[in-house]
């Protein structure tokens, strides 16, 4: 029982235009995909949205020969300051159907509407605001003497920040001069299928961006497609691999960001309120599906029992249900898969030894969900400190130097970021030296933006996303 009791305050879905049925997105127009259909639905209480298109071969290649003569006839052609305008044009419009792509965002994909409106949505306006800037100035940004496009990219996305990830992707691609073929994870195609809406009212040039929904044999084949000459790929270590196979011997780059199992150290010097505010946001952010996600907790010994039991009193607050209640802290897992895996897991974690300790709060009766956990008295070896579990559930361990803290966080086969929570800034400076992840936050956690590259080490995958790094990937011969 919470300490607040909070009237239901439900964002209207009345913002909403969905259609009964969404094809494909390819040459400008909303096509009949050749493939059978599914159906997309709310993992919140599990009732149909819409029906979705699956792209076949035969349409992947149909999407690939759109991007190719978009890239050859129109968009290549253009100057940078020309698509730059396309660009800011995108932005104002995400910006304008900002409330409907939240709405969406969070019934598909289950996450709390305050995330998606506070969050996604505007990241997504930034990023495409910040690559518009870049597409005019790619000869002085020490890109090379001549930085040119590759031509067709072909990317792949999964489901945990759909819109997001789909701006991390095309709008660096697009600024640097390239078209794109671009496949959404089958769990949440909504709001790339409301983007492609917003393609067509910025009057973006035909074929320059398609859109392929489809399960993981719709990103197959577009990945071994031979006209594509780049694979931006985001999703699990296990696809990554088989991606990096598909792709080795041949022209094409490759960047992939992976999973991730980052810890987050809290020294005994650090401002605890905040670092446990930073703990929550670290982990139960977007329900724990963040790749980025602090999900190891290494807690310097003698504050322990004090972190534990605030983070405790903490998680006792949240408000887990309905997505689109503006109160909402925690959403639904976003699929059924989703929500075995994490239980399986944590099962594990149970049965290795490690204490489990659930956070009280009503599961609704439909969708699928799984409340606020931790584990304490966790070991280096526990699976549940070692796999990615990508759910509300979070691994502390201890350490009693800074040294031990070290050696702790780089203890894993992931790379992709970490955190410090301490009072002393020279202290932050050393260990974030030693720390090998791509991204170190510093007392605050998953903050991003789109001047900062992200990207990994290990098996956190290569590459890197955001900044004019981001433009790297997407350029012939430039290096970051
Ligand atoms: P996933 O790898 O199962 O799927 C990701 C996407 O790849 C989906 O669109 C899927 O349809 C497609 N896909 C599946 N099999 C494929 C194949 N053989 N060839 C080509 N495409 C294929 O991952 P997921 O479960 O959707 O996402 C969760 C994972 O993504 C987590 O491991 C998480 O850490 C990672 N992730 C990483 C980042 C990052 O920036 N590093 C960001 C978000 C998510």
């Amino acid at each position: 029982m919470s300490f607040l009791e909070y009237a239901p305050a439900p964002e209207s879905k009345a913002v909403l235009n969905l259609k009964d049925s969404y094809g494909l997105f390819i040459d400008g127009e909303f096509v009949d995909g050749s493939g059978s259909s599914f159906t997309t639905i709310s993992p919140a209480d599990e009732t149909r949205i819409a029906e979705i298109a699956s792209a076949s071969d035969e349409d992947v290649d149909r999407a690939v020969a759109a991007a190719r003569r978009a890239y050859d006839k129109t968009w290549s052609k253009m100057s940078g300051r020309d698509r730059g305008k396309y660009l800011f044009r995108i932005a104002r419009l995400v910006q304008e159907r900002a409330r409907e792509l939240a709405v969406a965002e969070s019934l598909d994909n289950g996450k709390p509407i305050k995330e998606s409106r506070d969050v996604d949505v505007p990241l997504v306006a930034s990023w495409f605001f910040y690559y518009a800037g870049w597409a005019d100035k790619l000869d002085y940004a020490g890109l090379g003497a001549n930085p040119r496009a590759l031509g067709v990219a072909g990317q792949i996305i999964p489901w945990n920040f759909p819109l997001l990830m789909l701006a991390w992707k095309l709008a660096p691609a697009l600024a640097a001069g390239n078209t794109v073929v671009l496949k959404p994870a089958e769990t949440t195609p909504l709001t790339a299928l409301i983007f492609a809406e917003i393609l067509q009212q910025a009057d973006l040039p035909a074929g320059v961006v398609n859109i392929v929904t489809g399960a993981g044999d719709t990103g197959a084949t577009l990945v071994r497609h031979p006209d594509v000459d780049k694979v931006a790929f985001t999703g699990s270590t296990g696809v990554g691999r088989d991606i990096a196979r598909a792709v080795a011997g041949t022209e094409k780059k490759l960047t992939l960001e992976l999973g991730g199992k980052a810890a987050n150290i809290v020294f005994d010097d650090a401002p605890v309120d905040q670092a446990i505010e930073g703990i929550v946001n670290g982990i139960f952010f977007n329900q724990g599906h963040v790749c980025c996600a602090g999900s190891r907790l290494l807690v310097q010994e003698s504050i322990h029992d004090e972190v534990i039991d605030r983070l405790k009193n903490r998680l006792s607050t949240l408000r887990l249900g309905d997505p689109l209640d503006k109160n909402t802290d925690i959403g639904a897992i976003n699929s059924a898969a989703q929500l075995a895996r994490i239980r399986e897991l944590s099962d594990i974690g149970e049965a290795e030894g490690a204490e489990r300790w659930t956070a009280d709060c009503a599961i609704p009766d439909k969708g699928f969900w799984f409340a606020p956990t931790i584990f304490t008295g966790v070991e280096a070896s526990h699976r549940i400190a070692r796999d990615e579990v990508f759910g509300p559930v979070l691994s502390v361990l201890t350490f009693r130097t800074p040294a031990e803290a070290i050696a702790k966080a780089n203890n894993t086969p992931y790379g992709l970021s970490a955190g410090i929570w301490s009072d002393k800034g020279s202290r932050i400076l050393a260990v974030a030296d030693r720390l090998r992840a791509g991204v170190v936050w510093a007392n605050t956690f998953n903050r991003f933006d789109p001047s900062s590259p992200f990207g990994g080490y290990k098996e956190s995958g290569y590459g890197r996303e955001g900044g004019r790094q981001g433009l790297t990937a997407y350029l012939k011969g430039a290096a970051a």
